[in-house]
């Protein structure tokens, strides 16, 4: 089955709490985990933006149930790409709050999207969003391998 990497926004209905975004992130890391799926979430300005990557029925199936949810509004796709190597292997689901994010965090919006100094997944192309989710990626990496 082709693996797939499925890009997308939505609108947070209210404001999104640590303890919010935990209580997304923990069983669906116990759901991705069970179906191959990995990726990267980040939270931030009342906007979400999600890369699933996947087995395509997998991930088809999960953004259908991830659209219904009530947390959120609007669901966008963004990008929807086959995949030879995965982006975020190594993790079932991760979180990164933007709202709370580091100047390195920053960067990486930076860049991948130089005209656009606040995070708002509206304004981002396919590949913007893309490559920003990698750079974020790699932050996240860089501030686990620090301790
Ligand atoms: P149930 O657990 O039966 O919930 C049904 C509905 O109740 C949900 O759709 C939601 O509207 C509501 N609900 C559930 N829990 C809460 C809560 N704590 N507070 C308020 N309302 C709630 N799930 C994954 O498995 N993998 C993901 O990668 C993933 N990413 C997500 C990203 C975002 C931005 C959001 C908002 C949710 C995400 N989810 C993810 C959760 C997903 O939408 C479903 O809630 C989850 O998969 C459980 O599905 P279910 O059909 O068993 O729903």
């Amino acid at each position: 089955m082709p693996i797939i990497r499925l890009v997308y926004s939505s609108t947070a209905v209210g404001p999104m709490s640590y303890a919010d975004l935990v209580g997304i992130m923990s069983p669906a890391h116990e759901h991705n985990r069970a179906h191959g799926i990995t990726g990267l979430l980040c939270y931030g300005s009342g906007q979400f933006l999600q890369a699933l990557e996947g087995d395509r029925h997998a991930v088809s199936a999960l953004y259908h149930r991830i659209a219904g949810d009530s947390r959120h509004t609007a669901c966008q796709l963004i990008s929807v790409t086959d995949v030879v190597e995965r982006d975020f292997p190594e993790w079932s689901m991760n979180v990164v709050n933007w709202d709370a994010g580091s100047s390195a965090h920053a960067k990486a919006l930076g860049a991948a999207a130089p005209s656009s100094p606040d995070f708002d997944p509206l304004t981002m192309t396919g590949g913007q969003a893309t490559q920003f989710l990698r750079h974020l990626a790699a932050v996240e990496r860089d501030l686990s391998t620090d301790g």
